[in-house]
């Protein structure tokens, strides 16, 4: 059986790092590459980060019903899953990982209740702003929206089935990997204590405390208006 983990976090938290680790150790675990109607940025290739399409085919795939979820992020460009994605998955019986927005997240949950969600939260706001620069991808106004987007995004972490703070890189891989494998195992009957417990950490009522500190460091700026 085929579980679909999906994978969401304001843009800068480590999103890609991590998964990139994780696809790299965990076996049977297919990607998803989206489509989207956004230009390639630096070294991207088409058909490796993302299939670049244009407007028009975007819309074509839309009626003929090609998606399994679909969404307009940053408000202009549309992203969205192929259904062939699942369905390969399906067939080499395999997981599948979708890193996607919390609006396809929200259809796919909808859709799909039994697919396992994992939000992925920065240690805190100048940590996540330290971390867009370092990355040198965007110019400063795309920095701006890309925060004043986290902080929007950061309101949606209670939907989600796991919250991982990206602090110690290491540690968030070890942690995902053990969402990842114990839900596997749980759900073939073999379920394992320690990778559960570790898994377990990252449920709402456990990491409560520790997230309240990030979300302040969100709303203060808010509240100063930046
Ligand atoms: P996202 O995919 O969420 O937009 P990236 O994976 O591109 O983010 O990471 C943004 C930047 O932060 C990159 O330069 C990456 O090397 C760095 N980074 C990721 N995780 C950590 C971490 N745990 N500690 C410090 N830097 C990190
Ligand atoms: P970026 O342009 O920085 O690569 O991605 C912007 C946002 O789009 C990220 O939050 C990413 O998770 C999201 N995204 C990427 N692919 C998809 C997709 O297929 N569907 C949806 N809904 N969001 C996606």
């Amino acid at each position: 059986m085929t579980t679909i983990f999906i994978i969401s976090a304001p843009s800068g938290s480590g999103k890609s790092t991590l998964v990139n680790k994780v696809r790299q150790t965990v076996p049977h675990l297919e990607f998803s590459i989206s489509y989207t109607t956004r230009p390639p940025r630096g070294n991207e290739k088409n058909g490796c980060e993302y299939f670049f399409i244009s407007r028009d085919e975007f819309e074509q795939m839309i009626r003929e019903d090609e998606f399994l979820e679909y969404a307009r992020v940053f408000e202009y460009d549309y992203y969205g899953t192929a259904r062939r994605f699942l369905q390969k998955a399906e067939q080499e019986a395999s997981d599948l990982l979708l890193d996607i927005d919390v609006q396809g997240a929200a259809q796919i949950k909808a859709r799909l209740p039994e697919a396992v969600s994992v939000f992925i939260l920065p240690p805190n706001r100048a940590e996540l702003e330290r971390r867009l620069r370092e990355r040198s991808q965007d110019s400063e106004p795309v920095i701006q929206k890309r925060l004043k987007a986290a902080r929007r995004e950061i309101e949606n972490y209670q939907k989600y089935d796991y919250i991982l703070v990206n602090d110690r890189l290491q540690d968030s891989v070890e942690t995902l990997k053990a969402i990842l494998l114990s839900e596997r195992l749980r759900r073939n009957g073999r379920p394992d204590a320690g990778l559960s417990a570790r898994a377990e950490s990252c449920r709402l009522e456990h990491i409560r405390e520790r997230i309240q500190p990030i979300l302040h460091s969100f709303a203060d700026t808010a509240a100063s208006g930046q």
